[in-house]
């Protein structure tokens, strides 16, 4: 008889799972409560141009295996990301560069700061460490309100882990927001590589799952992989867990061939409600000269599961913790937590790709 496993959740990472069962001859069943798949990663078109309902997404990685499995079921094309970050009339680059400084106004209150920051960055909170990275006066106009509209609280409440990969004062001159060696966007959109994965998996879209369903759901011993987040699992029992979500706005421009000067532009002005504005189209070449484009601004502030919050005193992940103790203790079924909202951590594509893979890895090494 063929084995069986359950997954909660077609975005990337039960995607991946379901793609790795299916090959090895797994019967899987994909729960998904929205009635398309694809989660954070689904992208739209509209006239013949992409536009992302759940954010800007650029696909890079070093994982040389999840790199070979996105490029066989999607053709990806060359893009290198750009950001742009507006402080008044100038457009910056993001990250900042250092050589890009000297036409603020403040330059040299900023390049005496710069020269007596300390030699080890202080993490106390994230203040602290976007302070320490460079300066007072640049992290007021770069970051604080910027940060106090993303996460709506005050940045000495957030983590340092919070700019730990995400806040860089460059000096070598690299443009381009990301290193890996792979980096690209599917020519025909996400879409397509969420339906790749899924291809040889039993779908059954508009059904949400929680933990009670399971008895119902699946046999005991029946593994079962949950990519949602753990308190909408258990029904919140041991209380909500913070969320900070966004809420996209987009505007179609009809004549216009590119509006903006980079895919993404941050806007770090505290009296602007938007927090940055995304062009995809920027990431395929070949529509750059069609005429219409479509812009897309980020409100912070929505009901919905975007950022989790790592605040300074830990308490968000302690209570991660709590709901990861109780799928441990469930004695019916090997629950194997994967994804951004089952691991309450942001993760990019690649990473929620492998976790998925490796999820599906444990259930084959099992059976
Ligand atoms: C604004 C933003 C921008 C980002 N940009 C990038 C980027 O440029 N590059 C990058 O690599 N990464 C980026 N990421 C990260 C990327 O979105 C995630 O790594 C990836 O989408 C995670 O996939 P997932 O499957 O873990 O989660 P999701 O895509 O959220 O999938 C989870 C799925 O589970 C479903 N679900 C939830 N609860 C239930 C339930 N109870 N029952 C059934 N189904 C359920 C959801 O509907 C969803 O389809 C970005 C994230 C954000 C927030």
């Amino acid at each position: 008889m063929r084995k069986t496993c359950l997954i909660i959740g077609a975005g990337l990472a039960g995607s991946a799972a379901a793609w790795e069962l299916t090959q090895h001859g797994f019967k899987v069943r994909v729960h998904e409560q929205a009635d398309v798949v694809g989660g954070h990663v689904r992208n739209e078109w509209l006239r013949g141009i992409p536009y992302e309902p759940h954010g800007a997404h650029i696909f890079h990685t070093a994982d040389e295996d999840v790199w070979n499995l996105v490029t066989k079921l999607a053709a990806f094309v060359p893009y290198r990301h750009r950001v742009a970050m507006r402080i008044r009339s100038h457009h910056l680059s993001w990250p900042l560069q250092h050589a890009e400084l000297s036409q603020l106004e403040e330059w040299p209150e900023i390049e005496f700061q710069l020269s007596a920051r300390p030699p080890v960055p202080d993490s106390t909170n994230f203040e602290t460490h976007c302070v320490s990275l460079m300066g007072e006066t640049l992290y007021g106009l770069a970051i604080r309100e910027y940060t106090r509209k993303q996460w709506g609280r005050d940045p000495d409440t957030l983590s340092a882990s919070a700019a730990y990969g995400r806040i860089e004062l460059r000096g070598d001159g690299h443009h381009d927001v990301f290193r890996d060696p792979y980096q690209g966007w599917p020519d025909r959109g996400y879409t397509e590589l969420v339906e790749g994965l899924l291809e040889r998996a039993e779908l059954h879209l508009g059904q949400a799952v929680t933990h009670t369903d399971l008895v119902e759901l699946c046999a005991p011993g029946e593994p079962v992989i949950v990519t949602s987040a753990l308190d909408d699992f258990f029904g919140c029992g041991l209380g909500p867990l913070e969320w900070r979500g966004v809420r996209l706005k987009s505007e179609l421009v009809p004549h216009a061939k590119l509006v903006q000067p980079a895919m993404v532009v941050n806007d770090p002005d505290a009296t602007v409600p938007w927090t940055r504005s995304i062009e995809t189209k920027w990431a395929l070449e070949r529509l750059h000269s069609l005429p219409g484009t479509i812009v897309m601004r980020e409100y912070p502030g929505a009901p919905s599961k975007h950022y989790p919050v790592p605040d300074s005193a830990g308490a968000n992940r302690a209570l991660q913790r709590s709901y990861e103790h109780l799928l441990v203790q469930d004695a019916r079924n090997l629950l194997i937590p994967a994804g951004r909202l089952a691991t309450y951590r942001y993760i990019n594509m690649d990473q929620a790709i492998r976790q998925g893979l490796d999820a599906a890895r444990r259930i084959l090494e099992a059976s």
